[in-house]
């Protein structure tokens, strides 16, 4: 089968892989759609330690099962997936918490992903797709799941319903764009992204709708916000994200782009600033996802752009240099 390997720093290349074997709980998936994600892009950057050269990049799939050693899933089940790999029995897998399960693994990451034909993947971190979700929905609901968990833990924060404040997004990626679009169905009206890419930020006016101000031209306002969303997570975003957000308001932590950097711990301290951390999802979560997609609470989608998975390199390349205006790229084997 053909997979889209990651083989150095700033290189892709699609190879000859064996089939899959399938394990006990097990199923094989045929990939009828695969996100690029930025984790991915991290790793092509030679970013992440944990993603070595040699490894089948992609978590964000939609596919078909055809091999099934499990008995919860069956062959020609169309499903979607947890790339997370999880134990089931630490404390925080029996909480429901398993994104943050102590003995996880990930496709992908500590096993193949899906830039291939098939993969492998235990059937307890799938998903079964209702009818009325299309395969693009159905890769995008990774994503989408890490935004509606972070908007999620945000209302839980939030003293106020999410509704009658104003929301600031940093980063229009497809997890700060998933969350405009979530937040606009569940009527925040007052939403703004904030993104560098000029192209981007025609895509996210087009089919969000919502607000994104050119900030080498304008300044945002300062202490404004009652909710942040960092989807970026680098050391500019997290400086803005305190000079935006109201007192008593709400930053959550998505991106993690760079992992250190001083924050405004007086800002904090003294207008009862709450930082939350944010990461990925728990089935939960997903479930929930599936549903809303299956609903369109996403919109229709068509900022989403498909290429074959033979066309993987060029996308990785054109993500790298920002020659795409899609906020996600799926490659689609078939
Ligand atoms: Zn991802
Ligand atoms: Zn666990």
């Amino acid at each position: 089968m053909r997979a889209l390997v990651y083989t150095q720093p700033n290189e892709v290349k699609l190879q000859e892989r064996p089939y899959p074997e399938v394990a006990d709980g097990e199923v094989i998936v045929r990939i009828d759609a695969a996100g690029i994600c930025g984790s991915d892009m991290h790793a092509y950057h030679g970013h992440d330690p944990r993603r070595k050269p040699g490894l089948v990049l992609g978590h964000e799939f939609a596919g078909v099962v055809v091999e099934s050693r499990a008995t919860s899933v069956a062959v020609g089940d169309r499903v979607s997936g947890n790339p997370s790999i999880t134990c089931g029995v630490c404390d925080h897998c029996v909480q429901g918490r398993e994104n943050l399960c102590s003995n996880r693994g990930m496709v992908g990451m500590t096993r193949p992903g899906a830039f291939a034909d098939f993969m492998s993947i235990p059937a307890a971190s799938l998903i079964t797709l209702p009818a009325g979700i299309g395969v693009d929905a159905a890769a995008l609901a990774e994503p989408a799941a890490t935004a509606l968990h972070a908007i999620n833990l945000a209302q839980r924060a939030l003293h106020r319903p999410l509704q009658e404040g104003r929301v600031l997004i940093l980063g229009g990626g497809a997890i700060g764009m998933l969350a405009a679009l979530l937040l606009k169905h569940h009527g925040v009206g007052r939403v703004t992204v904030v993104e560098l890419n000029a192209a981007r930020r025609a895509s996210i006016t087009a089919h969000v709708g919502c607000d994104t101000p050119d900030i080498t031209t304008q300044a945002l306002p300062e202490s404004a916000y009652e909710l942040v969303l960092d989807c970026v997570g680098a050391a500019p975003t997290r400086k803005s994200a305190f000079a935006a957000v109201k007192p008593g308001g709400v930053i959550v932590h998505i991106g993690l782009q760079d992992w250190a950097s001083e924050i405004d711990m007086r800002k904090l301290t003294l207008a009862e600033v709450a930082l939350l951390g944010a990461f990925t999802y728990t089935l939960a979560d997903l479930r929930a996802t599936i549903t809303l997609l299956e609903r369109g609470a996403f919109g229709d989608l068509r900022w989403v752009e498909k290429r074959g998975l033979a066309d993987g390199l060029a996308a990785f390349d054109d993500l790298h240099h920002g020659r795409t205006a899609a906020a996600k790229v799926l490659l689609m084997p078939a």
